[in-house]
């Protein structure tokens, strides 16, 4: 019998296990100072930073803020996140009324604290912002809300950070991390084309980053440019809210039923144990990756066959991914261009929203769009669903473009089959990315977290 393949991947630095279960922290029992600092007040000292800086600064706290902090807090290495959202939580609380989640709740556990048993299979975004908050108290984790990252240099001698950070009550303050993790999500930067005669339009124009709720635009005839799960979902959430919608398409696009289809890359997640699933996700070798994802785009492709039919029959430009890999590589590869279905297709397919191709466009004037064949689609609203900036231009803008062009490409496979730039060290000692879904960043975290706390102990040098 012949090994398919080995499974590996970084589990512990011998000498520095976590201490969970049996070793877990004993904490004070019968020695404890009943003058002296209890646990409230040691967690206020630790997360005041008034007199030392933390060893680890992370730059949002989103769930990759949360799973790197997280899993470097049982490490002992004192990390601290920063964002600027007023609330923990906000990242996913200020999207779309409607969203729930796209993969189901047993794929999404956040490291240590898997969510209770009695959770819908789908988690609305408002739950999951609340946990988030229950998270970081639970975790004991350090984290200042309305602080915004304005940037940093690296000083190599020391192997250090400069940052500069704005609080809550408009001050600066400046740190000095060992490490810098960026766990911004996407650039936060919106990415807009230019559109022709858009700066015409007299109706309001957004980009889908600021859109947040339909309510406004009953009876009023909205626009929507980009048919990435944004534009979907914003037209959807438009179309219900009482406004005419057309959507417009600006590239081939993988559409694919939210069930079961969607949910088949994860099907190995229904059995077996979390720890298990997470290490087969690890460490499948990128080829066999690819063609057992072909496999189950095949099956997707069967089983959304009628949809699919029905959105080619007006006029929608399907495509399966990269060598028909499906819609799990285009995120992995592209970050987007894909739909998870969860009723907008089907509005397109009845005509209850329309569809346009962008190529069609004349211009934008005062009124609306004029296509190219004269006729003019009027509007009040134009949303642009077109996504964002490359991470790189954040890299440029909060540290300039010696470190930006020393880090090089972010995310998409590199040479060493792995994500670029993810979850490893970077060209740029001290610079550390962390992004994905809650999935991604669970497995993505422990890896990382491990990597800094082996520089941390001089197990690894600093440099790449
Ligand atoms: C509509 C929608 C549905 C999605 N559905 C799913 C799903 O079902 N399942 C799934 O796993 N994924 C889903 N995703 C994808 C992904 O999980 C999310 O985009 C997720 O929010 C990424 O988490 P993050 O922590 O990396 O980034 P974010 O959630 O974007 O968090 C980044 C944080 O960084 C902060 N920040 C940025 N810059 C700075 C700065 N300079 N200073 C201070 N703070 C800063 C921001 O305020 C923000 O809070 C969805 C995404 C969208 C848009």
């Amino acid at each position: 019998m012949k090994a398919w393949t080995l499974l590996t991947e970084l589990g512990e630095l011998k000498g520095f296990e976590e201490q969970l279960g049996v070793n877990r922290p004993r904490g004070n029992s019968y020695s404890r100072d009943f003058r002296g600092p209890n646990w409230l007040d040691l967690r206020k000292a630790s997360a005041e930073y008034a007199d030392h800086d933390p060893a680890v600064l992370v730059i949002g706290g989103g769930q990759s803020g949360l799973s790197i902090a997280a899993r470097l807090k049982q490490l002992n290495v004192d990390t601290l996140i920063v964002d600027r959202e007023k609330r923990i939580g906000d990242n996913w609380r200020k999207r779309y009324h409607a969203l729930t989640l796209h993969n189901q709740v047993q794929v999404n556990h956040l490291p240590y604290m898997p969510f209770p048993p009695n959770w819908p299979t789908y988690i609305p975004k408002d739950k999951l912002a609340n946990w988030f908050e229950a998270y970081v108290e639970a975790m004991e984790l350090n984290f200042w809300t309305e602080t915004e990252f304005e940037g940093g240099s690296y000083n190599e001698k020391e192997g250090r950070w400069t940052v500069t950070l704005r609080c809550a009550d408009g001050s600066q303050r400046s740190m000095h991390p060992r490490h810098v993790v960026l766990a911004t999500g996407v650039s936060g930067i919106p990415s807009v084309p230019d559109i022709p005669g858009l700066k015409d339009f007299a109706g309001k124009v957004m980009h889908s980053s600021q859109y947040d709720d339909g309510e406004n635009w009953k009876g009023k005839r909205a626009i929507v440019i980009g048919t990435g799960n944004s534009g979907h979902d914003i037209a959807q959430d438009l179309h219900s809210s009482g406004a005419k919608v057309t959507l417009f398409q600006r590239s081939s696009t993988l559409v694919v039923s939210i069930e079961p289809s969607a949910q088949l890359v994860y099907a190995p997640y229904n059995e077996g144990t979390l720890e298990d699933n997470d290490l087969i996700v690890t460490s499948m070798p990128l080829k066999l990756a690819r063609k057992s994802h072909a496999l189950t785009a095949e099956k997707s492709k069967a089983l959304d066959k009628e949809l699919l039919d029905g959105l080619e029959g007006v006029g929608f430009k399907l495509d399966f991914g990269e060598d028909n890999t499906g819609w799990q590589f285009k995120y992995l590869t592209r970050g987007g261009g894909y739909y998870f279905n969860v009723g907008c297709s089907d509005l397109i397919v009845k005509g209850d929203i329309a569809l346009k191709q962008f190529a069609d466009l004349a211009t934008f004037t005062a009124t609306g769009a004029k296509m190219k064949s004269g006729e003019t689609i009027a509007a009040d609203l134009v949303v642009l669903a077109t996504g964002y900036k490359r991470q790189e231009e954040l890299v440029r803008k909060l540290f300039g473009e010696a470190v930006e062009k020393r880090v090089g490409t972010i995310w998409g496979f590199g040479e060493e089959q792995e994500l670029r730039n993810m979850y490893r060290r970077t060209g740029q000692p001290g610079l550390w990315f962390i992004a994905g879904g809650l999935a991604q960043c669970r497995i993505g975290s422990k890896h990382l977290a491990l990597q800094i706390k082996a520089i941390e102990e001089g197990l690894l040098p600093r440099g790449a």
